[in-house]
């Protein structure tokens, strides 16, 4: 049934000018998907500006090496580790299946469990890994460390003045993280068409757009907006290698772009995460008169709960994060099918629309 719909959907898009790169890689002579090289290609050595970013459960070895292997950036999710020897382990297993570059994701926000951050620092470091994308609080602590080490930091900023602190201490790239995006969006609300914008007129650095990605038109935009590449997360979680069931992505691809919902608003830790009756039930509480206590939603919202779905596929076990972009996903394709195909068509919007336009 679902394989049904799936075909018939995108035998509508394909005929009806939804999709760009169906059986077109090479045309006129030319090589699509060779071609975009910006500051973040070079900086990383990666073959395309396609980075996974880090997702709780789902950035393992499996997912990040695939991604790593179709010549974007992989990123293993520290906290998904449940001890830095584990993260140590799953870093040598990643490397196993990979010989291009690949990332690690620290988080450091609320967690129901203090997590030794400087172990886990020094797990990544001691494993020779080169990138490391941090995310939440300022990464200044872990800056001397990470940079001694010769490792380029990508800081995850949800504002402008985050991306300008995380450029004044020292961060190689940020990726500029919009209101659209998965997980933790901050407290601004504001969405990339702005942010990027303002982060190309006043950043340094190179960076990479994050938080609505999941096509090859939100690569050409992301671009144009002044981004060196995109991060994707939610469409990463939707391919044939994330390691989550297979009822989780289906739900996804079903969704719309408005099957989101923002829950610990209260709390100054917003979160996106998918509309399901767990995060109703959040919202719910949240909603009652007087402030909101975490204890009181923590049994519905722990991440335990939430890797349980991921593995079980019971979509109303916990809640799990998932951004706007939902409403742009349409298949489960590959890592690599999906990178060559949003590589492949930002090409040719840039090339053939773009220039059409600029000739008429
Ligand atoms: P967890 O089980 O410790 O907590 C579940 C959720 O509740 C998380 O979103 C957490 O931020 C929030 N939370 C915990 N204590 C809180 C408090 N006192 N007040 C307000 N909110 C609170 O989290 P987990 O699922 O094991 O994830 C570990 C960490 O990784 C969390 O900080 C989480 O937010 C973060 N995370 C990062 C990404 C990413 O893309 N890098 C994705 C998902 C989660």
């Amino acid at each position: 049934m679902f394989e049904a719909v799936g075909w018939c959907l995108w035998h509508f898009v394909a005929n009806f000018g939804g999709r760009l790169a169906d059986a077109r890689t090479v045309e006129e002579g030319r090589n699509w998907g060779q071609a975009i090289k910006t500051r973040i290609t070079e900086m990383l050595g990666i073959a395309h500006p396609v980075v996974q970013g880090g997702m709780q459960w789902v950035g393992v070895a499996e997912l990040a090496s695939a991604v790593s292997n179709a010549g974007g950036l992989g990123t293993l999710t520290g906290l998904t580790q449940p001890t830095p020897d584990a993260l140590s382990r799953e870093i040598a297993r990643c490397r196993d299946m990979t010989d291009k570059p690949f990332a690690v994701n620290l988080t450091i926000l609320p967690t129901i469990k203090p997590v030794p951050y400087k172990d886990y620092a020094q797990a990544i470091v001691d494993s020779g890994v080169k990138i490391v994308e941090t995310a939440g609080r300022n990464p200044e602590p872990f800056l001397p460390l990470f940079k001694s080490a010769g490792i380029k930091v990508i800081h995850k900023c949800t504002s402008i003045r985050h991306s300008l602190k995380a450029e004044s201490i020292g961060c190689d790239a940020v990726s500029v993280d919009g209101f659209e995006c998965a997980g933790h969006p901050g407290e601004d609300d504001v969405t990339n068409l702005i942010l990027l914008p303002l982060a190309a007129r006043r950043l340094q650095i190179p960076f990479v757009a994050s938080g609505g990605l999941g096509d090859g038109r939100g690569l050409a935009a992301a671009l144009a907006l002044g981004a060196d590449g995109i991060n994707m997360g939610t469409r990463f979680m939707v391919t044939e290698e994330s390691p989550i069931h297979i009822k989780v992505k289906q739900a996804m691809v079903e969704a719309s772009e408005l099957d989101t919902a923002l829950v610990y608003r209260t709390l100054s830790n917003t979160a996106r995460v998918f509309k399901n009756s767990i995060a109703e039930q959040v919202l719910e509480i949240e909603s009652q008169p007087g402030a909101t206590r975490f204890e009181d939603i923590q049994p519905l919202v722990q991440g335990a709960k939430g890797k349980e779905l991921f593995a079980e596929g019971d979509l109303e076990r916990g809640i799990w994060s998932a951004g706007m972009v939902v409403g742009l996903i349409e298949d489960i394709p590959s890592c690599d099918e999906l990178i060559q195909r949003i590589v492949a068509d930002a090409e040719e919007i840039i090339s053939d629309r773009l220039a059409q336009i600029l000739q008429a």
